[in-house]
């Protein structure tokens, strides 16, 4: 697996307040949206495109277009829709398909909860946002269900990650036979013994969208 720490000044100012407790949601959410648009002009480095030739005013050129299929993005419900739009803004003609996973608090595995993404994702390059890789499982998850069903080529995006995640996600993917690569504005010291990333920005689905039950 590839790993891309950002290296920006503006990446980790707007990270910075992110992780402050006193950034309210409008302005967490404000800032998600935007960290996200810097990740995926990174992220997007390798997205595939083909020839295309176009009539200037002046003369013929020949440029490239977004290959078809369409790249997939996948956000992992529900902090991972807090990323959505920032994504969208860079790719407008990409397709969204929806994975709904769930951290059980307890033994920390993630469960799948919904899913709503084309059956055959043969030859598709996915985009798959979940704002914190923490232990892991969810994103170690999704991925395999993504190359269950075809996928070809998988670029992971987050706000923040713990070394303990990552080494993870390396473990389990091990066997798979396809890229994966990582995109994250930040790489945090550990994880506490309740799994949150130190020191981390707290629950992000918590901090984007308000405390639910
Ligand atoms: N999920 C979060 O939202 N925050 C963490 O620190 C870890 C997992």
């Amino acid at each position: 697996m590839q790993v891309h720490v950002a290296d920006h000044p503006l990446i980790s100012h707007k990270l910075t307040v992110l992780r402050d407790e006193r950034t309210d949601s409008p302005t967490f959410r404000r800032l998600a949206d935007e960290l996200v648009t810097l990740l995926a002009y990174e992220a997007t480095r390798d997205v595939r495109v083909e020839e295309v030739d176009v009539m200037t005013p002046v003369a013929p050129a020949t440029g490239v277009r977004l290959s078809d299929p369409p790249p997939l993005v996948v956000p992992i419900l529900r902090a991972g829709l807090g990323m959505l739009e920032g994504m969208q803004r860079l790719l407008p003609t990409a397709e969204v398909g929806f994975l709904g996973m769930v951290r059980n608090e307890e033994t920390l595995e993630a469960v799948t909860y919904a899913e709503r993404l084309p059956d055959d994702l043969t030859g598709r390059q996915c985009y798959v946002l979940d704002p914190m890789l923490a232990t892991g499982g969810t994103l170690a998850a999704a991925i395999e269900f993504l190359v269950s069903r075809g996928a070809d080529d998988i670029t992971a995006i987050t706000l923040l990650a713990a070394p303990e995640g990552i080494a993870r996600l390396e473990s389990e993917l091990a066997a798979i036979d396809v890229p994966v690569t990582l995109v994250t504005a930040g790489l945090d010291e550990k994880l506490n013994e309740l799994g949150y990333i130190v020191p981390g920005l707290g629950d992000a689905g918590d901090r984007l969208y308000g405390v639910v039950g």
